[in-house]
Parts: C-alpha cells; sequence; structure tokens
C-alpha cells in the first residue's frame, strides 16, 4: 500500500495550491515510483514529505520498519512505545550503555527505558545514527538560533502520537535518529555534522517485541543535521521472511 506521510507545516517552495491530506506532490510521486526491494513481504510503503511525521503505528514481533534516505543526508527521529506502557519509551542511555557504544548501528539493540528489548537494527547501510535522546524543540531552537517558534521534531513527534492523545510535555526524550551524524572529540566536544547518508541509504529496524514507532522527518535547517536542507524519507513495513545477509555500513571504515 502507498501512501503518504503527514505534514505539519507548509512545504516550503510548494506553496501555489492547496494540498488535500494525503495527496503527494509531482516531485514525491516520483520519488515513490522508485521500486524498493526488501527480503520479505511489504505491508506498508510511506513517503514522508520533508519536514513531516509517520503516523505512529504499531509493529508487531518480526516486522521491520525500513527507513529510507531518499535524497541523502535526512535525518529520522524514530522514538519506540510499549503499547500498554506509553511512559515506557526507548532509552538512548540504557541503549548504549548496553551496546557499551555511542554510535548505534547494525546488531545493536533499542531498549526501554524500562528494560524491555524493542527493537534491534538489522541493516544500516551507512552506519553513522545519533543517540543522544533528545530532538530539535522550540526552546532549544531559540537559545541555538535565536529564532521564536520554529517547526521543529516535538511538534512533529506530538502529531505522530495524535491518536494516542499525548501532549508535548508527555514526550519525553529517548529518541533514535537514523543517519544524523554526531561527533565526539577528546576533549568532550559534541558537534552535529553533515550526515554521510547518501539517496538510498537505509536503516532495517526489526520490532523484538509489540511497539508503537513515532517517527519525525526532522524540519531541522539551520545546522548541518540535514544538509541545511530537509528532504523527504521513505518508511517501508515488512515482514522478514528467511534470513538475508546483512549489508555492511558504507561508511564503517570512516568512524
Ligand atoms: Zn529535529
Amino acid at each position: 500500500m502507498l501512501t503518504s506521510g503527514g505534514f505539519g507545516h507548509p512545504r516550503m517552495g510548494h506553496m501555489s495550491r492547496t494540498l488535500h491530506p494525503g495527496e503527494l506532490l509531482e516531485h514525491e510521486t516520483e520519488l515513490m515510483a522508485q521500486p524498493i526491494s526488501v527480503p520479505g513481504r511489504t505491508l506498508e510503503d510511506v513517503l514522508i514529505p520533508a519536514r513531516g511525521f509517520l503516523p505512529a503505528r504499531t509493529l508487531q514481533p518480526g516486522e521491520v520498519l525500513r527507513i529510507v534516505d531518499v535524497e541523502g543526508a535526512q535525518v529520522a527521529d524514530v522514538l519506540l512505545f510499549a503499547p500498554r506502557n506509553l511512559k515506557n519509551v526507548s532509552s538512548m542511555s540504557n541503549t548504549q550503555v548496553l551496546a557499551s557504544s555511542w554510535n548505534i548501528t547494525l546488531g545493536h539493540t533499542i531498549y526501554s527505558k524500562f528494560g524491555d528489548r524493542m527493537a534491534t537494527i538489522v541493516n544500516d547501510t551507512v552506519g553513522r545514527n545519533g543517540a543522544v535522546g533528545g530532538f530539535c524543540n522550540p526552546a532549544s531552537n531559540f537559545l541555538r538560533y535565536g529564532i521564536e517558534g520554529t517547526h521543529s521534531c516535538l511538534s512533529n513527534l506530538v502529531s505522530s502520537m495524535r491518536d494516542y492523545g499525548l501532549a508535548p510535555l508527555d514526550i519525553q526524550e529517548g529518541v533514535f535518529c537514523p543517519f544524523m551524524c554526531v561527533n565526539y572529540g577528546t576533549g568532550g566536544e559534541l558537534t552535529i555534522e553533515l550526515p554521510k547518508s547518501r539517496p538510498g541509504d537505509y536503516l532495517d529496524l526489526r520490532a523484538d517485541m509489540e511497539v508503537i514507532v513515532a517517527m519525525s522527518n526532522c524540519p531541522s535547517e539551520h545546522n548541518p543535521c540535514n544538509g541545511w536542507n530537509p528532504t523527504a524519507l521513505r518508511a517501508v513495513i515488512y515482514k522478514a521472511e528467511g534470513n538475508e545477509p546483512l549489508v555492511e555500513p558504507h561508511s564503517r571504515e570512516e568512524v
């Protein structure tokens, strides 16, 4: 099923006509026409417009969310919830400690705040992902750039979780950021750099339990996080079949 994700903000450069919910722009229709092959049966295929979000949905154990960076250098912000307790969200501190790594990539498992094994990365063609846990929000954007009321991953995640009735204060830190390139210097420096993802790169996240997945297509455009130019992502949900060989990340040698 081909569908479109949501967008809670005017899409820059395409203001000449009114879009109906779920309607794809011509450019986006072209992107969706490009086939994506997955090692299993596709259940859903959703284009998430630049600055938009994936309406949250439940993954059953064994189902895989493939996040495709359609045009390159674009970051996703993914927050996982345990369906029976929405306070039991993905925890990047638990995940990093258990992985003994700040770069969460192929083979690593995302753990919840209360210690549940939520999902595992079973493919990652890039090999660099952000696990700081936080996400862009109006408060930090004002402190960083002096701009009030910016569109942000916080509002996208609230929109993503709309059917679950969560308010901004309910959205806790614990976000995993596929393709986000965070560097830690030996002197303690932390910098956000241009993603290493190229058009068509992807990361596969396999649910290890029933999880609700919320996702923002990061709208940040005042730093290199998305190459100063937010673009579309694609979310393909599939049921894995067989044991496909894992794809080695292309940037592993650069890490
Ligand atoms: Zn963001």
